[in-house]
């Protein structure tokens, strides 16, 4: 499938999933997740009007951000090991896997403006997930008012490999409600504005559960 087509009809669901819950589509950013494929596919993405790129590897941002550059914004969405910050930090315009301050450290460090991070956040208590547990959130964001390059954009979760839509949309809205509580803090350096969840399988109920960010892999570029 072209990747042109595959946007059409992810376009299409995204219009209707915001159309039921009272939202505007356009305040929905696909973020297009090139980490399965090879850089002429995600070049594909960007000419069919993707802006957003996302990857879960640091070798793999740094081969596509070479030939694809400014033409994307760059969205860091794997773990991060503190000691590849440094290599990676110039091509990431966003960050969603802030999960220690030790990572957040290293950015303020490395970083030669202020990076757009998310909190990554284990809603579901998968003990296979990433992120901070749910309770862990507010303290830690309130830690790292000292690191001036580090902006907390929002947050983020995966939601639990589950048909179960029902569970799926636990997960969302408990990531939704927790963003309010960030935000109700006023921090100028968390103004937590983002919601970046939601994936190929679910990116529907993320919407209706207010995603601003929504990642999507295999139904956008293919496995
Ligand atoms: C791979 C990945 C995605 C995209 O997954 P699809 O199901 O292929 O859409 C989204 N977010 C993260 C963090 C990923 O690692």
């Amino acid at each position: 499938m072209k990747v042109k087509d595959n946007l059409a009809a992810i376009k299409q669901k995204i219009e209707q999933a915001a159309a039921r819950a009272g939202r505007k589509a356009e305040d929905v950013t696909i973020v297009a997740v090139t980490k399965y494929v090879s850089t002429d596919r995600a070049k594909e993405a960007v000419e069919a009007g993707i802006g957003h790129l996302g990857e879960n590897r640091v070798e793999g941002i740094i081969e596509k951000h070479e030939v694809i550059g400014s033409q994307a914004k760059w969205h860091f969405i794997g773990s991060l090991q503190t000691r590849k910050v440094k290599s990676m930090i110039e091509y990431a315009d966003y960050i969603h896997s802030l999960d220690r301050e030790s990572l957040a450290k290293e950015i303020n460090q490395r970083a030669t403006k202020p990076v757009q991070c998310f909190v990554q956040v284990n809603v579901s208590g998968e003990e296979s997930k990433h992120g901070l547990e749910p309770g862990e959130v507010i303290p830690f964001i309130e830690s790292l008012h000292r690191y001036e390059n580090v902006q907390i954009g929002g947050l983020m979760t995966m939601a639990p490999l589950t048909d179960d839509r029902d569970v799926l949309r636990a997960c969302f809205r408990q990531l939704a409600s927790l963003r309010d509580e960030v935000q109700a803090l006023n921090l100028p350096f968390a103004p937590c504005s983002e919601l970046s969840m939601g994936m190929s399988n679910d990116y529907d109920i993320a919407i209706e559960e207010g995603a601003t960010m929504i990642r999507i892999g295999t139904a956008l570029v293919g496995e």
